[in-house]
Order: C-alpha cells, then sequence, then structure tokens
C-alpha cells in the first residue's frame, strides 16, 4: 500500500473516530413517555423498533397493511413497557391513507414528538424488464406516501421540538444490480429529506430530520431476497433498529449502519470503476 493510499485511510479513520466521540450522549430516559409514529412496524426493522421504543417507556402508534399482524405488535409492545400502545392498518399506496394514519395517531397520543417512517412496498430483486406501472405504484409507497405523512405531522413536530426520522438504503447513495425501482424511491427520499433538512435549518425550525442509510440487514423479506445471490454479511434487524432511535433521539442528521456503509458511500465517486467492479461481481449472476 502506497504512502499516500495509508495517509488517506488514516485521515478517514480520525475523521470517523473524532466525529463518533463527539457525537451527543443517547439518554434512554428522555423517551419515556415520547409519542411516536412508526410505520411499516408489522414485521422486520420497524417491528424491532416497536420493541425497543416500548422497552424505552414510549407511547406508540404503529401501522402497516395486515390488521391481525400489528394486533399481535401491539400486544407485545404493552406486555415490553410501552406507556400506550396503538395500531392503525393502512395502505399506503392508497392516496388517503398517509393523512388518515397521522391524523390517528395525534388523536390517540395527543400530539408526535418522532415520526419515524421505514414501511416498503415489496419489489422483485431482478434485472429491470420495463415494468413502469410497478415502478410508479413503489413510487407512491415508498417516496410519495412518506413526504405527505411529513407535512402532515410537521406542525405537531414543531410544536414539540419533534423528530423525523427517515429509513432509507445505502441503495439510496450508491447504484447496484437488480434493484433500480427500489433504488429510485431511495435516492428520491434522501433528495427530499435534504432539502428539507436545509429548508427547516433556514426557517430555525426546531424540527430535526435524521436520515438513516443502512447496509444489508437479516429481516426476513431482505434474507429472501438475497438467498443464493450474494455473499454479503447481513445485520441484525434489532441492532440497526436501535441505531436508528438512538440517532433521531440524538438528533442527528445521519445514522450510517453497519459503519462501513459510511466509507462506501464516500469513496464510491473517488474510485468510480473500482466501485463497478466490486458491485457487479458481489452477486452471482449467470447470464
Ligand atoms: P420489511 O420487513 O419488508 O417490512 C416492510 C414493512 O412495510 C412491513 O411492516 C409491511 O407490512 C409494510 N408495508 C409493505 N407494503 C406496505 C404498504 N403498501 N402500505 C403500508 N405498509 C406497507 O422491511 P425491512 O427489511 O424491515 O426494511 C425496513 C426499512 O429498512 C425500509 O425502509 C428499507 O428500505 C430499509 N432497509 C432495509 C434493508 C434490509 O436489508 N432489510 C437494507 C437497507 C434499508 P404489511 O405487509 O403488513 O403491510
Amino acid at each position: 500500500m502506497g504512502a499516500v493510499t495509508k495517509i488517506l485511510l488514516a485521515s478517514i479513520c480520525v475523521a470517523f473516530l473524532a466525529a463518533k466521540w463527539t457525537s451527543p450522549r443517547f439518554d434512554a430516559d428522555s423517551l419515556k413517555g415520547a409519542r411516536v409514529l412508526v410505520t411499516g412496524a408489522s414485521t422486520g426493522i420497524g417491528e424491532q423498533m416497536a420493541y425497543h421504543y416500548a422497552r424505552f417507556g414510549a407511547k406508540i402508534v404503529i401501522t402497516a397493511r395486515r390488521e391481525k399482524v400489528l394486533q399481535q405488535v401491539v400486544e407485545k409492545c404493552q406486555s415490553l413497557g410501552a406507556q400506550k400502545a396503538f395500531y392503525i392498518a393502512a395502505d399506503m399506496a392508497n392516496e388517503a391513507d398517509p393523512d388518515k394514519v397521522v391524523d390517528y395517531a395525534l388523536e390517540k397520543l395527543g400530539g408526535l414528538d418522532y415520526l419515524v417512517l421505514n414501511h416498503i412496498g415489496p419489489s422483485p430483486f431482478s434485472m429491470w424488464e420495463g415494468d413502469v406501472d410497478h415502478t410508479k405504484w413503489l413510487m407512491k409507497v415508498n417516496f410519495f406516501s412518506y413526504i405527505q405523512m411529513a407535512w402532515k405531522a410537521l406542525p405537531s413536530l414543531e410544536q414539540n421540538k419533534g423528530s423525523l426520522v427517515v429509513v432509507s438504503s445505502l441503495l439510496g447513495k450508491i447504484t447496484s444490480p437488480f434493484v433500480a425501482p427500489y433504488s429510485s424511491t431511495k435516492f428520491a427520499l434522501n433528495g427530499f429529506f435534504g432539502s428539507l433538512r436545509h429548508e427547516l435549518a433556514m426557517k430555525k425550525s426546531n424540527v430535526s430530520i435524521s436520515v438513516c442509510t443502512l447496509g444489508l440487514i437479516d429481516t426476513d423479506s431482505a434474507m429472501e431476497k438475497v438467498r443464493g445471490v450474494t455473499d454479503l454479511p447481513a445485520y441484525p434487524a434489532t441492532d440497526a433498529a436501535l441505531n436508528i432511535i438512538i440517532t433521531g433521539s440524538t438528533r442527528q442528521p445521519e445514522l450510517f449502519y453497519p459503519w462501513f456503509t459510511y466509507f462506501i458511500a464516500i469513496t464510491k465517486d473517488w474510485f468510480p470503476s473500482v466501485t463497478d467492479y466490486l458491485t457487479q461481481n458481489s452477486y452471482n449472476y449467470i447470464p
């Protein structure tokens, strides 16, 4: 390894450690009684977030489409220590549902301290075959419903020095095969909420926006897609969920989980051909 590369890597490590050491401390007590709405919480990372918030003694509303599953998650939240736990079934592809869910949470909790936007619609893990309708539908679920809910919840978040937490993906920062529609929705989220963060700061708003960039996480839906296609390591959903909650609670603008996703995101433009080579060769594909 050349001297320049060594210096570069050392500087990146120092910058990363400095950022870690200077980041604010998480106070679990601050979540006691906090009013939280979590979307996509019937399963996966959203479900794990619901359980963590419950253990911290928060008041929670969860949403997704499957009512029976939501009911079970709410019962578990109650047994784990949630001060209040409610669910509302909703389909984020329906134009009226994002508003309906925020209204329900405002009514049940009397306001919102955290809006955690996490849901995603199912999308195939395969080559793009020209299905424009699916991409439009996915945009509705994964993007338009997010901005609709954010807008609806902003007045209450403003009143309560609240936080908007957006669960995104490394695939919203770098491009990859087999995920064109999904990746587009995540790039859209990063663009929109990055812009909104500037505007809120310029207006001296007291609402924080945290955008969470996740790598591969071991949820059932993700594992089902990548099984046999890639050997990339998957990280635990419960740990990802806790890191998202801490990021929102400490009002950090960004989370990179696992930690190395930060380096992938920042180095992709420095070595584009290396990144392309590694990306295309991390999947088992025979044309
Ligand atoms: P997941 O297990 O597939 O869960 C998706 C959630 O969204 C479920 O609760 C699902 O419940 C709900 N949902 C699906 N379609 C919906 C619709 N039309 N309207 C309302 N809710 C709907 O997902 P996950 O793996 O936990 O991912 C959670 C977040 O992390 C996503 O934003 C994802 O992009 C991000 N992320 C995940 C990974 C990973 O490897 N897992 C990596 C990077 C980023 P119902 O079916 O009951 O509606």
